[in-house]
């Protein structure tokens, strides 16, 4: 998979990129990332990538024409899927969003800034328009960090062992269940007692079962996005 980054700060991405479980993914050559800084593709002698919005009111738009040179630029070598843009107003991040997303083989991820992008972009030139919560950042940055990390720990091989994130919450409309690790009695505060038992079915049925009292604990409306 190739993940292609727009930015006014690609620098807030670096640590990010090269840490962990997205830095081994592209050790391994399974995804390329590729960040770009929007900067790169002013129209200005000063690299201006912002100006103020039509009809008055507070806060810098993020301008059409860098954003499209550099779409077009990026088209020119790679045939995208999606064109997506980071917005609290977009649709919510949701696993199966990320399922779906991460079998696609090249993406384009916009991030914006200030009071957002001129609303011809979003007309015209995105295909997607993504949310990961209803609260308002400063940039796209960590959004697109947030929807990255999300995709990138799904692609097979990234993962050392590939059933854990089929594992984890929301991939079967359930929260996941606790995990312990040692030692087996903190204090008095003792692990359950299956868990050390090595019988495979039943600590299967045990994960199940908590699985399933966690997500009516604490998911009583069932898991936006699931169906569930
Ligand atoms: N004026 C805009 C908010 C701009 S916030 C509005 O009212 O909707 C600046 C940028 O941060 C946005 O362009 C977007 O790219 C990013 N952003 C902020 N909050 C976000 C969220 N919850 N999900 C995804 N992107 C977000």
């Amino acid at each position: 998979m190739r993940i292609d980054i727009i930015t006014v700060l690609p620098s807030l991405l670096d640590s990010f990129l090269n840490h962990s479980i997205v830095k081994k993914a592209q050790d391994k050559g399974l995804v390329q990332l590729q960040i770009h800084n929007l900067r790169d593709y002013s129209v200005s002698k000063h690299r201006t990538v912002d100006d103020y919005a039509y009809g008055g009111g507070a806060g810098m738009v993020l301008m059409i024409e860098p954003v499209v040179n550099c779409l077009e630029s990026l088209q020119k070598d790679h045939q995208y899927q999606e064109v997506i843009y980071m917005s609290p107003d977009g649709q919510s991040l949701s696993q199966p969003m990320a399922n779906q997303l991460s079998l696609l083989q090249n993406i384009i991820i916009l991030c914006g800034h200030y009071k957002g992008i001129d609303e011809r972009l979003r007309e015209h030139f995105i295909t997607r328009e993504i949310s990961i919560g209803d609260y308002v950042l400063s940039g796209g940055e960590l959004p697109a960090a947030v929807l990255t990390d999300a995709l990138i720990r799904l692609i097979p091989g990234v993962l050392s062992n590939e059933s854990s994130a089929l594992s984890d919450s929301f991939q079967d409309g359930l929260v996941g269940p606790p995990v312990y690790t040692r030692p087996a009695d903190f204090r008095g505060m003792a692990v359950p007692k299956v868990l050390l038992s090595g019988h495979e079915k039943e600590i299967e049925q045990w994960r199940f079962e908590q699985s399933v009292k966690r997500t009516e604990q604490r998911r009583p409306d069932g898991i936006p996005g699931s169906g569930k």
